[in-house]
């Protein structure tokens, strides 16, 4: 029999590769601290996790057999949504959301009652994904257990979605899409115009699922007993604390990254990765900009021309991801015809990479990125400044942290306007080039970084929160 078990963690995961990576990372470190943990993928996940690891039907996949054999004590489970293996919950996100966030609780309830059943003696808590709100109130309620949350954004973006009734007040919910208004009421914010905020608290998304669903999933997050971030105190701390006056909330970001922890081998990535390692070789320190615009969100065949005559224009060496089903429809021709034989080996077109990889190596010197918030704090921690292109989402939010209050990036364009090839050339080329703004982002970029590695450093601010959640959490729970 090993140690006693602090308690018994469920966690399911949000279907999506941008909440699949934080959430398994905070699964380890939950496990990693004397928690037995059992984790949840859904059925079509686990299917497409195996075609990525495996190339077959691959029902062996356990995420977490090296950890188990190091002593954690975490298990890895499946279940289904109801849905079809092959129906596209990508291309049919707000379809397939609604239904979750409406008939998820039932689907779960089973699940969950099964898993509490199978460790009688050791205490069950919920730690869930923000994304599934409200269900994870109603199941906590049902079983009686605490409930733990998580958001796997910056703090400014959980902060503007929870006081969506300020903001309706003020009358910025929904926002009209072309004002610029300075928001100056929401608690521990000084500051944000409106053409920043979420496109979801705009008119434009307002026939979205995630605004259609925001009255509910926040009313869902008041019932929550504790709320982890993935941000760092030092980076986000008037929005921590001002939240703070509603619930206890905990910065423990970068849950992508450790650095006192050992870290597990574990299949995260939905997509097989290409080994990018010989081209970044043969590249000198830094000359490289790196390109991907994440896992989820689409763009149109037109821009994408845009940013491919930019790159070579631009003459920089670059790495571009582009993905399977980046347009949003079946058509696979992505880029302009011939283009790839134009770059000759100044640039690597690949479907998908390990981007922290590819980050961390020293001749990549720029991100083009959306601006997903993964995609941006592992930019951070790997002190690689940033060409912002944010397309939706909180993208547009996360892009004015990194621009305007943190000074690592510069924009692509300004937002809602057309991207051009010339300006693409003359921004990457200017951003590359070592001149003197490039300077400055590159010596903001490495105190970040440094502030983000102390933070897990184990007297860190990140490191101090997530022992005060745990004590916190066992004194609740016990
Ligand atoms: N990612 C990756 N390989 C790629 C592109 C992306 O491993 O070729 C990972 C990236 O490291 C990040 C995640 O996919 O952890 C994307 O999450 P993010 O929040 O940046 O964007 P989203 O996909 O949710 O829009």
């Amino acid at each position: 029999m090993g140690r006693q078990s602090k308690g018994h963690a469920i966690m399911i995961s949000v279907p999506y590769q941008g909440h699949i990576n934080p959430f398994i990372n905070l699964a380890l470190k939950l496990a990693s601290k004397g928690f037995t943990i059992t984790f949840a993928h859904l059925e079509f996940v686990h299917q497409k996790l195996s075609k990525a690891h495996h190339s077959s039907n691959g029902t062996e996949v356990d995420l977490f057999t090296q950890a188990r054999e190091s002593g954690l004590d975490i298990r890895y489970a499946t279940f289904s949504d109801g849905f079809p293996l092959e129906f596209d919950r990508e291309l049919n996100f707000d379809e397939y959301w609604e239904i979750i966030l409406r008939d998820f609780a039932g689907l779960v309830d089973e699940f969950i009652g099964k898993t509490i059943q199978s460790e009688p003696f050791i205490v069950p808590f919920l730690v869930t994904d923000i994304v599934f709100y409200p269900w994870p109130a109603i199941i906590a309620d049902k079983y009686d257990i605490v409930n733990v949350a998580f958001w796997t954004q910056p703090a400014l973006v959980f902060s503007l979605a929870c006081h969506w009734e300020l903001l309706r007040e003020n009358g910025h919910f929904p926002c009209e899409d072309n004002v610029e208004e300075e928001i100056n009421y929401i608690p521990g914010v000084k500051s944000i115009n409106t053409r920043d905020i979420m496109s979801y608290l705009k008119e434009a998304g307002s026939a979205s699922v995630v605004f259609k669903c925001l009255p509910m999933a926040t009313e869902g997050i008041k019932k929550a007993d504790f709320i982890l971030h993935n941000t760092v105190d030092e980076l986000e701390s008037d929005i921590i604390s001002a939240l703070n006056k509603y619930q206890p909330n905990y910065a423990i970001g970068p849950i992508n990254f450790s650095r006192n922890l050992a870290t597990y081998t574990v299949s995260k990535s939905l997509r097989s990765e290409s080994d990018c390692t010989q081209w970044l070789e043969s590249k000198s320190p830094g000359s490289v900009l790196y390109v991907s615009f994440g896992s989820f969100v689409h763009t149109s065949k037109q821009i994408i021309e845009e940013i491919a005559y930019g790159l070579l224009l631009s003459e920089v060496n670059f790495i571009w991801v582009i993905r399977e089903g980046i347009l949003g429809s079946g058509d696979t021709n992505v880029l302009p015809v011939g283009f790839e034989d134009e770059i000759k080996d100044e640039g690597l077109i690949v479907p998908w990479c390990d981007q922290i990889m590819v980050l961390s190596d020293p001749a990549v010197g720029g991100f083009l990125t959306h601006n997903g918030w993964n995609s941006t704090v592992e930019s951070m921690w790997c002190g690689v400044p940033m060409i912002c292109y944010p397309i939706a989402y909180d993208q547009i939010t996360n892009a004015k942290l990194v621009v305007d209050d943190w000074k690592i990036g510069i924009r692509l364009c300004d937002q809602g306007m057309s991207v051009d090839r010339k300006v693409v050339a003359e921004k990457i080329k200017s951003f590359m080039s070592g001149g003197s703004i490039s300077k400055n982002l590159r010596v903001e970029a490495d105190r970040v970084k440094e502030t983000m590695r102390d933070a897990l450093e184990s007297d860190g601010s990140s490191e101090r929160n997530f022992d005060k959640c745990i004590e916190d959490l066992e004194a609740k729970i016990h």
